[in-house]
């Protein structure tokens, strides 16, 4: 019916170009957090778009079962996003990625599998989705077992790694060179996706720790190039579209963290291969613990305060009390700005999440070179468990692993106030000279539980 009218391809293609603009816009409002949310939106709108059409024009199968589906799919993201802890976001997201790529390898082998006389650039393409796809999924089970602690978190590497390495690719290479020949003989179908699955694998066991999520967002972006590959192989420009899109932006998030870390990708793609790096560093001065009862004095005669959050406000879920301080300081008087370094935490935007959960307005939060330029001006900088973001030695110690990160410099301010549980160190595993330079105070304890001691002294 539809055919009699326009053409039905033309229709379908022009859908698609607004589906992939909706992606671009959703792409763009996802940019900043007041308006992340609409993008979020907006994107979902578009893929939803996408797969209606898609599966409307192709008739691959009953509408019902598409409804039933489309009803299954979105009853498992909503579950998965609303039970998930916030400091369980990389584990998800792992696993989404995982997801993305099965769908590409399942894609390409039906491409494969029920195709007759395909040519040879569809074998090729049909051939990179199923072996990206694999190495993204498997990968991402072993990234998100490493997160979720089912097995060890640490590099894992064994004697003669590399060389397993390089003759799991030349394999790959000759059963790619025979699946292309020969795509009838399902032995190759097999054999290639066997061989991407223990890639992927391989690729990610030798990376371990806090480096797991930049390997999160490198998959990230190989599930985007992966759905490309089996755009080609169908045919379908929106596929391609969408797959670039994740696949650019993918890589364009992993190289703002390792910047951010100032680590190179090969660095982190290769830490398990690499001699532990032990500095010598001399750090003079001795630690001050202060009670949160002495903390209160210093906070209620501040007129400025500036706090900068990392991985131990996510641990100790402060955002909320930080939020109530919040609201108490400024009542007595006192202007409070929030200072995000952009690898606070364990995952980008981790910390405007967070304090976006806890309804903390967006324009309190600085990005690290504007505050950085008036640090000096702060009566007091509270360091909510954070350590590697502002650690001094990136700046003063030419030895130290982290010489020549970028980081927020509480120790500029008139007072630093930091609340940690110890002395242990933060990911990058160095000790920090804030600790012990003669402005900085140690309040001791739980995060949320200091900041609650000390919202109680405001109280009374
Ligand atoms: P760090 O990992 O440097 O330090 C976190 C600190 O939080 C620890 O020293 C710990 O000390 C403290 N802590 C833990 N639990 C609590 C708690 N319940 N209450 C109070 N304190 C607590 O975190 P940063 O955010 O400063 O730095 C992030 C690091 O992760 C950087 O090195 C960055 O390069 C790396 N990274 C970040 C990525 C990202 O995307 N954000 C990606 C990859 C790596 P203690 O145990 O003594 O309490």
């Amino acid at each position: 019916m539809l055919d009699s009218i326009i053409d039905t391809s033309l229709l379908i293609n022009f859908v698609y170009v607004i589906s992939a603009t909706l992606f671009i816009f959703g792409l763009k409002l996802l940019s900043h957090p007041s308006t992340a949310r609409k993008g979020n939106l907006l994107s979902a709108l578009a893929m939803l778009i996408a797969i209606v059409v898609t599966l409307l024009d192709k008739q691959i199968i009953s509408f019902e079962l598409i409804l039933v589906s489309i009803l299954a799919g979105s009853a498992v993201g909503v579950y998965a996003a609303k039970k998930i802890e916030m400091t369980s976001m990389p584990e998800l997201v792992s696993l989404f990625n995982g997801i993305g790529g099965l769908a590409s390898l399942a894609v390409a082998w039906a491409t494969i599998a029920g195709g007759v006389n395909l040519s040879t650039f569809v074998l090729f393409v049909s051939f990179l989705a199923l072996l990206i796809g694999a190495i993204t999924f498997s990968g991402s089970v072993v990234a998100w077992a490493k997160l979720s602690e089912r097995m060890i978190g640490r590099p894992v590497v064994f004697k003669g790694q590399a060389i397993v390495n390089v003759l799991l690719i030349a394999a790959i290479v000759a059963s790619a060179t025979l699946l292309i020949q020969q795509p009838e003989v399902t032995t190759w179908h097999y054999l290639v996706i066997g061989l991407a699955l223990l890639m992927g694998v391989m690729f990610v066991l030798p990376i371990g720790g806090a480096d797991m999520p930049v390997v999160i967002s490198l998959l990230n972006s190989y599930s985007g190039l992966a759905a490309c590959a089996a755009g080609f192989a169908l045919e379908n420009n929106l596929l391609i579209v969408a797959g670039s899109l994740v696949g650019a932006s993918g890589i364009i998030l992993t190289n703002i963290m390792c910047k951010a870390m100032n680590r190179s990708l090969v660095s982190v793609l290769t830490s398990g291969f690499q001699p532990v790096v032990t500095s010598e560093m001399v750090i003079e001065g001795e630690v001050k613990p202060l009670s949160a009862d002495d903390a209160f004095y210093v906070l209620e005669a501040a007129q400025s305060v500036l706090v900068i959050p990392g991985y131990g406000m996510a641990v100790a879920q402060a955002q909320h009390a930080m939020k109530e301080l919040q609201g108490l300081l400024e009542d007595n008087g006192a202007e409070v700005a929030y200072a995000i370094h952009p690898v606070a935490g364990r995952m980008p935007g981790h910390m405007n999440v967070l304090l976006a959960e806890a309804d903390v307005s967006y324009e309190q939060l600085f990005e690290m070179d504007e505050i950085n330029s008036r640090i000096e001006g702060f009566d007091v900088a509270i360091v909510i468990g954070a350590n590697d973001v502002v650690n001094p030695a990136a700046r003063e110690m030419k030895g130290s692993p982290i010489y020549g990160m970028p980081v927020i410099n509480a120790d500029l301010a008139k007072n630093v106030f930091v609340l940690k549980r110890g002395m242990a160190s933060g990911f990058a595993g160095v000790d920090n000279p804030l600790f012990f330079k003669p402005n900085c105070r140690m309040i001791f304890g739980d995060a949320k539980e200091t900041l609650n001691n000390i919202i109680r002294q405001f109280s009374d």
